[in-house]
């Protein structure tokens, strides 16, 4: 549907919750989160998920979203008086897609898993969409989201067509116990394959047991970059999940590479993705065990070490803790490096910005003592955009560093 028909569409009427007078600056900046002491009434009898019109103190519209108990009050879906329908959902789906066409990754015979639909970054907090080859997996991080999952796997099959297979529903630990009964399940079609194709290189994805939507497809770019500096090398990739480093490591020319990771169907899963690219890739191996342990029951040094923990603070009050942990990990990580290596060190807290994920990681250089240089400072893939109105939602930080 054109932008200029929606245009014309009746005005909503949603029931409308009022601002306390001057906390409207945060919305009419198109921040979409209105947060509970903003709004000037309670909304404890509003049942969550209930579409609202958010008004300002004098009863002017500012935006259209839902309700959530919690600090995050009202999330919002639309800064225009619309009705949130299923031509909202397509429209929305099809703006998403049309940003990964822009990306040259549909129809793409080298890649086919991308995000299509990443919360805030693409305009609909809550909502985060993987496509894997055929099976797009949902996640709803919220009950108001979780009720529009029909509209959204509706739209999805009418905007996807041809090449959508089948819908999962993986949102059980995304909700956090707000919606009683949830369970994860297929909800369209039967899936073609679980095995995607990511810049040549295959992965199995299982979208059933692993973690999140079943792959980190935010370190595409990452993966690749690592895979031009891996030739000749020995790599040790930590936090390793699924492989997705190793495999482009070992497909690109390194001699030996060693994978750790704490889970057991990860390392399992990571070994036949390396045999599925590489049957003869003897020069590897899987460990499962807790990193800082191998780091301390091992002293070989490698060309190229990669530190990919999972989010070490997932609140603003775990940050501290979260910041002495990335520093500890990257003391660590650093020792292992042969003179002349790199090593790649990540986080992905939203809750750590850049600033102060680069003063840990140089505090951590400053105990090891020798000279190192940043040589990249890397990010999510462009499948996950940043709405320029949310800053928040820059979540992934990297660097790389050269190491004398
Ligand atoms: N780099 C990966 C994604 C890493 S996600 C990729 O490109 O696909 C973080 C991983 O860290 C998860 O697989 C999780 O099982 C693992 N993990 C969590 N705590 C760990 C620990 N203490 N030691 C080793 N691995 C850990």
């Amino acid at each position: 549907m054109s932008s200029k028909r929606r245009n014309l569409r009746k005005m909503n009427n949603y029931p409308s919750l009022r601002l306390k007078p001057g906390k409207e600056k945060s919305l009419q900046r198109l921040h979409p989160w209105v947060f509970s002491g903003a709004l000037a009434q309670d909304i404890k009898h509003t049942p969550e998920g209930e579409i609202v019109n958010i008004m300002d103190i004098n009863g002017a519209y500012m935006a259209t979203g839902y309700v959530q108990h919690g600090s995050i009050a009202v999330r919002a879906l639309s800064f225009q008086q619309e009705t949130i329908d299923s031509s909202f959902w397509i429209h929305t789906i099809e703006k998403s897609l049309m940003l990964r066409k822009t990306l040259g990754l549909f129809n793409n015979p080298n890649t086919n898993c991308y995000r299509l639909m990443h919360g805030e970054g693409d305009g609909i907090p809550g909502l985060i969409i993987d496509y894997y080859n055929g099976t797009a997996v949902i996640q709803c991080h919220t009950s108001g989201i979780y009720k529009q999952l029909p509209l959204i796997a509706e739209a999805l099959q009418k905007v996807l067509g041809d090449s959508l297979k089948a819908i999962y529903n993986k949102s059980s630990e995304t909700l956090h116990g707000t919606v009683e009964n949830a369970v994860n399940s297929l909800i369209f079609g039967q899936p073609e394959s679980n095995i995607v194709k990511e810049n040549g290189v295959l992965f199995k994805v299982d979208w059933e047991t692993g973690q999140k939507t079943g792959f980190f497809l935010d370190q595409r770019d990452n993966r690749q970059l690592l895979g031009q500096y891996a030739q000749g090398k020995s790599v040790l990739n930590t936090f390793a999940y699924t492989g997705g480093f190793s495999v482009y490591a070992m497909m690109n020319g390194a001699t030996q590479v060693d994978s750790v990771d704490v889970s057991k169907n990860a390392i399992q899963l990571l070994e036949e993705n390396m045999v599925m690219n590489k049957p003869d890739a003897g020069n590897h191996k899987g460990v499962a065990t807790d990193t800082f342990s191998f780091f301390k029951d091992n002293d070989s040094l490698y060309d190229i070490v990669i530190l990919d923990p999972p989010a070490f603070a997932k609140s603003v009050n775990a940050r501290h803790n979260a910041l002495m942990a990335y520093k500890r990990l990257a003391m660590e990580g650093l020792k292992k490096v042969n003179p002349g290596g790199l090593l790649f060190t990540f986080s992905c807290s939203q809750v750590v910005d850049s600033e102060m994920f680069n003063r840990t990681i140089f505090s951590a250089a400053i105990e090891n003592g020798r000279n190192i240089k940043i040589i990249h400072r890397l990010t999510q893939g462009p499948d996950h955009p940043v709405n320029i109105f949310h800053p928040e939602g820059e979540y992934l930080k990297g660097l790389v560093l050269a190491v004398e």
